[in-house]
Order: structure tokens, then sequence, then C-alpha cells
């Protein structure tokens, strides 16, 4: 094409000097011709200038215009450079979402180059590992992650499974620190918070010891009897009623703790919250007869309840946790106390309490009595029945129904129990009576 513009434009010009000539002579003609010839080579000098020019800015907007052979130059040039920048947006715009994923992603990546020194990182492996992006590009790793375990782990060149780093920004947090090799010389460093993984654990281990502690003790002493009263088959019959009732007793206590165990389990699954309509009233006048039933005249049980309306909640959950509260009043208050089970409206929220005149619990004790097997003194719980679930069973149970348990005490003069629920938990007395 190019030719063909440039041949037809030469052929052109030569024809016309050819038809000039007859009328001006040759010398004219040739001028003419000349004439002709630096005018196309002013016109190849003028492009040659602009792209040039264009070159210094090389924007598809910018490609010059023009005719002829430039023309068709010109055009493939800007269809060159259009492609060219649809590409590169296409690449800068896979780059940022590289980039962005990269910065919102939960654990912490470093990307490392051949010789160790940090060439990207984001935001939560600065977290993580304490690292500045400001100051530690290009720095080793080695000089930012000191800990013994990090550097052998780097030497030792063995990747295949991820090393624990302890306490490495001076928190307690424990990381799972990962190299990944890639592209023949970089690795990727890949870190993950597993402290809370750990805390579970930990506790799911001291549960399970719990456990066996727990159903060991009544096991060796009914094995024992049972041991006894095969060895001495002529034994008395009142020690062995008196065995026989200390193995029921013992038996019980393990069924106890099977059916607390039970609860909580069905509980942690987070089984769906069958609703009823609560009337406190009368679930406060059933609590204050069990507790006369458990204490066997030893207490004063006395009940309070102030405000109208109902609670929305499961009824067999929330008579457990108010039963253990009881339960735990009547266990830890001495002969002649007193326990008040209330029932009040305040601010449009429903506060059930329960207040004793017991031993108390000291206050560095409260925040842990809703832990598993948690218990102040471990004789008098188990003396008295416990499993040392119930509170934890009441934690449980006063969560499923977003409401709040608040603990005071004082440590030889008594303890209230009380648990808090939202008002979108309460009923008026038409929604009440509604449900009669
Ligand atoms: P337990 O079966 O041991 O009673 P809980 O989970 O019900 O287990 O209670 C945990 C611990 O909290 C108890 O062992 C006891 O030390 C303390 N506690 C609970 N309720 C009371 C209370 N009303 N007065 C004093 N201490 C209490």
């Amino acid at each position: 094409m190019f030719w063909w513009r440039t041949a037809a434009l030469l052929a052109g010009l030569a024809l016309l000097s050819l038809l000039l000539q007859p009328f001006f002579g040759w010398v004219a003609t040739l001028a003419a011709l000349v004439a002709g010839l630096l005018a196309i080579l002013g016109y190849h000098l003028r492009n040659l200038e602009r792209l040039g020019r264009w070159l210094a800015d090389p924007t598809p907007e910018g490609v010059p215009e023009s005719w002829g052979a430039w023309e068709i130059a010109y055009g493939r040039l800007y269809r060159l450079v259009r492609s060219q920048h649809k590409s590169q947006r296409m690449l800068s715009a896979a780059l940022d979402r590289f980039v962005a994923a990269g910065e919102a992603m939960p654990e912490g990546v470093v990307v490392l180059d051949a010789n160790d020194r940090i060439e990207w990182c984001n935001p939560r492996s600065m977290q993580h590992l304490g690292l500045d992006r400001k100051k530690d590009l290009g720095q080793h790793i080695a000089y930012l992650v000191r800990l013994p375990a990090f550097q052998q782990y780097l030497t030792a060149q063995d990747y295949g499974q991820p090393v624990i780093l302890r306490n490495l920004t001076g928190s307690e947090t424990t990381l799972s620190v990962q190299l990944v090799p890639f592209d023949s010389t970089r690795k990727l460093l890949l870190s993950r918070d597993i402290t809370q993984l750990e805390r579970v654990q930990t506790v799911h281990r001291d549960f399970v010891a719990n456990v066996s502690h727990e159903l060991r003790t009544p096991l060796t002493v009914v094995g024992g009897f049972i041991e006894t009263l095969i060895d001495i088959p002529e034994m008395d019959p009142a020690t062995r009623a008196s065995q026989l009732n200390l193995m029921h007793e013992q038996t019980r206590r393990m069924q106890r703790l099977v059916d607390d165990l039970l609860t909580l389990s069905r509980l942690e699954n987070g089984v769906e919250l069958r609703e009823d309509k609560i009337d406190p009233e009368q679930m406060v006048k059933l609590l204050a007869s069990e507790a006369q039933g458990l204490s066997q005249g030893r207490h004063t049980v006395c009940v309070e309840v102030a405000g109208e309306g109902g609670l929305r909640g499961n009824y067999d959950e929330l008579h457990s946790a108010f039963g253990n509260l009881v339960s735990n009043a009547v266990r830890y208050t001495p002969e002649g106390g007193e326990i008040r089970i209330l029932w009040r409206v305040e601010d449009g929220q429903g506060v059930f309490a329960v207040r004793d005149t017991g031993i108390g619990v000291d206050a560095q004790h409260i925040p842990r009595l809703t832990e598993r097997f948690y218990r102040v003194d471990r004789g008098r719980s188990r003396s008295t029945g416990g499993t040392g679930l119930g509170l934890a069973i009441v934690k449980h149970i006063v969560q499923r129904h977003q409401a709040r348990l608040e603990v005071k005490s004082e440590p030889g003069s008594g303890s209230c129990f009380c648990i808090r629920f939202p008002a979108n938990r309460m009923l008026d007395a038409r929604e009440m009576s509604a449900a009669k």
C-alpha cells in the first residue's frame, strides 16, 4: 500500500511535468519536478518531526493525523498503541485487585526475594510480625523476626510444616508461620494468629481431664464396695446396707454429672430456641416451693414480684437456669439464712434475681464462676451434690436469651445472682392474656 501510494504520487508528478514540457520547455519542467520532489521531501520530514514529537508522549489520542503513506503508518500506530494501552490497563487493574486482595487477607503475607529481603507485606503481617512497611522494605526478614525458632526454620530450609512463634511482639499472641517458596527464587511468608485456637484446645484438654477426674472418684468408691461385697458374701446386713447406700449416692452423683454434661453439650451445639410465653410470677412461686423442698426448713425462703407482664423464652431452659441459682443459694447458705427470689421490671427490662445471706464469694473468683468445673470450695461443692457445671449451664442459657448474668457477692454476708433480660423479650399484659 505504502509503495503504491508513493509510486502513484511520483508517477503523477512525472506525468504533470511531461504535460507541462511542451508549453514551458525543459528547464521550467525540470524546475517544477524538483519543486515537486522537494515538497514530497518536506511532507516526509514534517511527518518525521511530528512522529518524533509524539514519541515523547505516546498516547493513543496524540497520534498525528496525515494523508498518503503517513496516514497508513499513523493508522497502524494508533491501533497498536490503543491495544497496548488496553492491555496495560487490564494488567494494572489485575495487579490492583491482587494487591487489594493481599491487603484484605486475614492472614499475614510477606513476599521475600531470593535473599530473604522483604519485597512487599500486607497490613496483617505488619501487625503479626511488628513490621513497618515504610522502613522495613528491603530489610532481611531474619533481622526483624529475631526469635531463634524462626531463625532455625529459615535456615533449615524445610518448609513443609509451619513453625509456632510465641510472644513475638511482646503480646501474648501465638503465631503459626509458614514459608512457601514460589517462582524458583522468591518465598511467601504466611502468618496466622492461632492464640484463640490454642486457648480452645487447652480448654478442651482441661475439660476432658476434669470430666475423667470427676468420674474417677465415684467409680473408685463404687468399684471398691463391689469388691468388698464379692469378697465378703457373709457381711452383716447393717454394713451391707450402708455400703449400698454409699454406692447409690455415688451413682446418683455420676448421673447428675452426665446429665449436666449432656445439657451443656446440647446448649453448646446451639439447638434452636423454642420460645414460650412465661409468667414470671408463677415461675418464681414454683422456684420458691422447690427451694423449700431443697432446704428442708433450714432457711427462710421469700418471694418478691414487682411489675406486670411476661417473658418470652424457653420455659424448660429458664426453669433450669433459675433453678440452678436457687439451688446454689440453698447449698451455699448456712442453716438459718435467708433466700430471696425476685422478679421485677426495670426500665422495660426484666430482672430475675436470687439473693442469699450465705458464705459469699471473694471478688477475685467472680469472673471465673461460670467456667466449667470452677469451684471456690471443691469440698463444699461436692458434699452438697454440686457438679461444678451449674453456672456454666446458666451462662449458656442466659446467652441464648440475649440476657446478662450479674453477680454481686461479699464473703461472709451473701450473694446476689441476677439475670437481666432485654426489653424485646418482655411481653405486656395483653400479649400474656392472649397466651392463656
Ligand atoms: P457447683 O456445682 O460447684 O455449685 P456451680 O457452677 O453451680 O457449681 O457454681 C460454681 C461455684 O460458684 C461453686 O462451686 C461455688 O463455689 C460458687 N457459688 C455459686 N453460687 C454461689 C452462692 N450462691 N454463694 C456462694 N458461692 C456460690
